[in-house]
């Protein structure tokens, strides 16, 4: 007993000083080690990840940032589909690295997670039927509304028209597919979400984007909560990306005015000094 008392002492201090190793650790490591990275995308939301039909591959601007991280880090990049209300749960889980997947960062979402800086700004609308006669949220008192489950959508619309009625899916072709069969009055989320679907659509001029903004709606890239190290290296990767000219060259692929989806840039990412 006295014997073993001192061993098993030691062997308490080992073990505590790797658990304690592993608590500091970061993603990073674990990543490099794996040599791979994780990302958690949209796989319906086009242009930000979803499936192009001619080769069957995850592509989008929330694909291509993944991309770019992965190029920085050295190594592969995983994509997972994930959806508005998985994405948090998939990432506390630890089941994916990161999300780049459409989501606004909000303080209200910052207490399990971690956020980069903003990478992507735009606002919510509505989308309705060309001659539907509804010009803005004020005409949707009454009328069912479609977008999607666990989106800042859901919520935003309820404050803006407190008597509209939300219907949530899944995902937003589905709430634009209740829109088609006349199920809901309108589809709403975010701007530029809307404009894929519109313009996908095989017959775009029968849809239109109306009235103001109801919110802001600035997009972070989704981190695992308390690690300082892989947040400051997305963030210094965001950064890199934006001052070299790789950013705009990405934004423009997807939103330049050649696109379908053609979204002015406005906006300037956050900058610190080197
Ligand atoms: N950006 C909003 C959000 O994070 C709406 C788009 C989405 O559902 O991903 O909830």
């Amino acid at each position: 007993m006295k014997k073993t008392f001192p061993i098993m002492a030691m062997a308490l201090v080992i073990l505590m000083l790797f658990s304690s190793f592993a608590f500091a650790s970061s993603r990073l490591e674990t990543i490099k080690a794996r040599g791979k990275l994780i990302a958690g995308v949209k796989d319906a939301v086009v242009p930000f990840g979803y499936v192009d039909a001619k080769t069957n591959q995850l592509v989008g601007f929330d694909v291509d940032i993944c991309r770019y991280i992965a190029k920085r880090l050295g190594v592969k990049l995983e994509l997972k589909p994930v959806t508005s209300a998985t994405r948090i749960p998939m990432l506390t889980q630890g089941s994916v690295d990161l999300v780049a997947a459409t989501m606004t960062h909000k303080f209200s979402r910052d207490d399990v997670i971690d956020f980069s800086i903003t990478y992507f700004m735009d606002g919510q609308k509505i989308l309705v039927k060309k001659g539907s006669g509804i010009k803005s949220v004020a005409d949707l008192a009454g009328k069912k509304v479609g977008t999607a489950k666990g989106s800042t959508s859901e919520k935003n619309i309820k404050k803006a028209q407190p008597k509209c009625i939300v219907l949530s899916f899944e995902g937003y072709p589905q709430a634009f597919l209740a829109l088609r069969q006349g199920k809901v009055a309108a589809v709403t989320t975010d701007s530029t979400i809307l404009l894929g679907l519109k313009n996908s659509a095989p017959n775009p001029d029968d849809y239109e984007i109306v009235g103001d903004y109801i919110s802001a709606e600035p997009y972070g890239i989704g981190l695992p909560e308390n690690d300082s190290d892989f947040r400051d290296f997305v963030n210094r990767c965001l950064a890199d990306m934006w001052n070299s000219g790789e950013y705009k060259k990405i934004y423009n692929k997807w939103f330049g005015p050649q696109t379908k989806f053609h979204l002015p840039l406005t906006w300037k990412m956050e900058i610190w000094p080197y």
